[in-house]
């Protein structure tokens, strides 16, 4: 009888699992844009062992982390226990667990103490998200309806299980002798000892198809909401993004595509890509990405959980149009997300996603940095953007003026490129065109090359070059914008056509090794233009000079007397995982004392300048009384960055705000400026560097 009831249920549980699983992968197969993922096997393995088995990135929230531990662990071992369960349906043996498991046996008892503990830690574990969700609330996350079910279930799980258990320790033996292979289970058969037989046998098999129940019906919940990541996080994270967040896609065939009238960036679901999907199948909704996001810090109306959200809910509303019409372009039956079914409604901007949320994101990859699944934001969004500007013609004002100085004269300034080499003026320093076999090309870039204060960074590393008897050159007004505004504000045809004339010009020189202050420059040098061609060994001025003094060619000798705490550009710390030389660098200087804010490294809020910021204003706040107060991104970081600074500077101390990128050091003068810090200065690590080489 056990048998056939375990059957129908194992039957019915598992054919409308089957017929979900298969709905979710049409779905996923129906996302159309090509995405190799199968290059690095070592690799994604490792990261399979690392995040999903070890759950690294988990911890980066220590309570949050402990407590999904410790129900992931107790999830892995008590799977090998439901298996044992449901074939106990078919083996009428109340110790059976396939030979090696059996109770009695040396591993059986060994698994079985683990499993008791590990029951008892699921509990715990479950207890403090219901908890988190029911009572703290932490902002990052809502109260769901499907959240707290889950636990529920998963509590379920646990206590029926336990049900079974202390009613087989009270059957088989004598209670008042503590099992050590259950400690928990054993211990609550003794407290049990005195019960009456009946309730107690009664409990243990309703615990055993309860068990059973359970767990068919937590499968085919999973599909439904964010606890699907317990099926999808393995492959996800297997197939995870291993080119890093500062290498974005090329569209293939760009200018065949425009001349055919086809659909450019992210449209649809149709456009994005399976895993892209998968991405959206994965999601949590833990809201670590928002938490950490400096847009909505500041009250703007990006939220990359919610992004996530509505790009899953587009996908789902518009399942059958995606399945029906797989392999097809541009919306067809789409609708939006009140169900209106015209043709633009179907898009995902604005039909689903206000534009203005795209917008506000500064492409500084904190969301990707923290989310425990590696869903990835940057590629997503710049996506949706190059949608907007090349196919929809729609985006901010102010990037026009930046697109048209760009167009018109190869840098977003709008200044002659012909004046590109004018910061120099008095230096001394050689045109690759008059030295031809110089050893490195300093990559000068468009902010050190036309903006006043930036000026200084390409004078001061000039200088430093000088000083330590480096053989280099720049290329003047042969240098061109790299093309890394254009291409985060999702204008890819114009960054294809720098990146091609900059490789062209490049490559024609012969160019071996760059070295440039300007991290947007260094990632789109080395990071993105070898798709293009174009292979150079890149530096970052940071690690060039700290190489130098090592190699003692350049000496700090002169004192630089009071605190400095230092910012990390995005494209430099998080985008190419460089922050030691920056901080190597500080510390060389005598008589300078480096300070640290919480928010650094990995940790390290955004200036407000990437993802093409730096050509606009920031988006209005829209959730008032958010975390960080004005609304302006460079105010906040200042602040965060102030916060740890001494605020009484003595006997001459002088107080700096420290940098290593262009942008960022008119984000933060900007920002102590407009707050009134006029007595904090703000220099490039290279400045504050050749005061201590040259005294001055
Ligand atoms: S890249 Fe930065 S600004 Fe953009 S969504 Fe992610 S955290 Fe927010
Ligand atoms: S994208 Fe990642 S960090 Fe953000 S809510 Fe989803 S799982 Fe959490």
């Amino acid at each position: 009888m056990g048998a056939i009831v375990m059957s129908v249920m194992l039957v019915v549980g598992l054919g409308l699992f089957a017929i979900t699983a298969r709905r979710r992968w049409r779905l996923m197969m129906a996302a159309g844009a090509p995405d190799p993922r199968f290059n690095d096997p070592a690799a994604r393995i490792a990261g399979v062992l690392r995040y999903v088995l070890g759950q690294a990135r988990m911890f980066r929230y220590r309570a949050a982390g402990i407590a999904h531990g410790l129900i992931f662990v107790g999830f892995v071992v008590l799977g090998l226990r439901t298996v044992i369960l449901v074939a106990r349906g078919f083996v009428d043996r109340p110790d059976f667990g396939f030979w090696l498991f059996d109770d009695g046996t040396l591993l059986g008892n060994a698994y079985g103490f683990v499993k008791d503990l590990l029951s008892l830690l699921v509990i715990v574990g479950v207890s403090y998200f219901l908890y988190a969700r029911l009572v703290t609330r932490p902002r990052r996350m809502e109260l769901s309806t499907e959240g707290v079910v889950i636990l529920l279930m998963i509590l379920g799980l646990m206590l029926s299980d336990l049900a079974y258990e202390v009613n087989g320790i009270v059957q088989r033996g004598n209670p008042t002798d503590w099992p050590g292979h259950a400690p928990f289970a054993g211990g609550l058969a003794y407290l049990l000892r005195h019960s009456a037989a009946e309730p107690l046998e009664l409990a243990g098999i309703a615990g055993f198809w309860l068990h059973s129940m359970l767990v068919l019906a937590f499968l085919n919940f999973l599909p439904f909401g964010k606890h699907f990541h317990i099926l999808t996080v393995l492959p996800n994270v297997l197939f995870r993004n291993l080119r890093g967040i500062g290498r974005i896609r090329s569209i293939p065939d760009i200018e065949g595509r425009l001349e055919r009238g086809e659909t450019l960036g992210i449209k649809t679901a149709r456009d994005l890509s399976w895993k892209d999907a998968l991405d959206l199948y994965t999601c949590t909704e833990c809201g670590r990405c928002t938490d950490n996001c400096p847009a909505f810090n500041t009250g703007k109306l990006l939220s990359p959980k919610h992004l996530t959200i509505q790009m899953r809910d587009h996908m789902y509303r518009n399942e059958a149009a995606l399945v029906a019409t797989a392999g097809a372009d541009g919306p067809k039956g789409f609708v939006d997300v009140k169900g209106a079914a015209d043709e633009s409604g179907g898009q995902l901007v604005p039909g689903w996603i206000d534009p203005e949320a795209l917008w506000a994101c500064t492409s500084c990859g904190a969301c990707e940095q923290e989310c425990p699944v590696f869903i990835t934001y940057v590629d997503k969004i710049i996506g949706l953007r190059r949608n907007l500007v090349l196919e929809q013609g729609t985006f901010p004002d102010q990037l026009q003026t930046a697109f048209r100085g760009l167009e018109s004269v190869g840098n977003p300034y709008s200044f002659p490129n012909e004046q590109r080499a004018a910061w120099a003026e008095g230096l001394d320093v050689p045109l690759l065109s008059d030295k031809p076999d110089a050893a490195v090309l300093f990559w000068v870039g468009c902010a050190p090359s036309f903006d006043d204060r930036s000026r200084r960074i390409a004078r001061a590393l000039a200088q430093l070059l000088k000083a330590a008897g480096v053989d280099f050159a720049i290329l003047g007004p042969q240098e061109q914008c790299t093309g890394d505004p254009a291409r985060r504000a999702g204008n890819e045809y114009l960054f294809e056509m720098f990146a091609k004339n900059n490789v062209e010009t490049l490559n024609g020189a012969g160019v071996k090794k760059i070295v440039t202050t300007c991290p947007h420059c260094f990632n789109t040098l080395r990071n993105e233009y070898p798709d293009f061609g174009g292979r150079y060994e890149v530096v970052h001025h940071t690690e060039f000079l700290a190489q130098l003094i090592r190699e003692g060619k350049l000496r700090p000798q002169h004192h630089v007397t009071g605190s400095v705490v230092f910012h990390d550009s995005c494209y430099l710390g998080r985008y190419n995982e460089i922050y030691e030389p920056p901080r190597e660098l500080l510390r060389r200087i005598p008589g300078l004392s480096v300070v640290e804010a919480p928010e650094s490294r990995d940790r390290g809020m955004c200036c407000g300048a990437g993802g093409a910021q730096m050509w606009k204003e920031d988006e209005p706040i829209r959730r008032p009384g958010s975390r960080e107060g004005d609304g302006k991104v460079n105010h906040a970081r200042t602040r965060q960055l102030l916060r740890v600074l001494p605020t009484a500077p003595t006997g001459g101390n002088g107080r700096y705000v420290a940098s290593a990128c262009p942008f960022c050091k008119t984000m933060l003068s900007d920002g102590l400026t407009d707050q009134g810090h006029g007595d904090v200065a703000q220099l490039d690590v290279a400045e504050l560097l050749w005061k201590s080489v040259n005294g001055a």
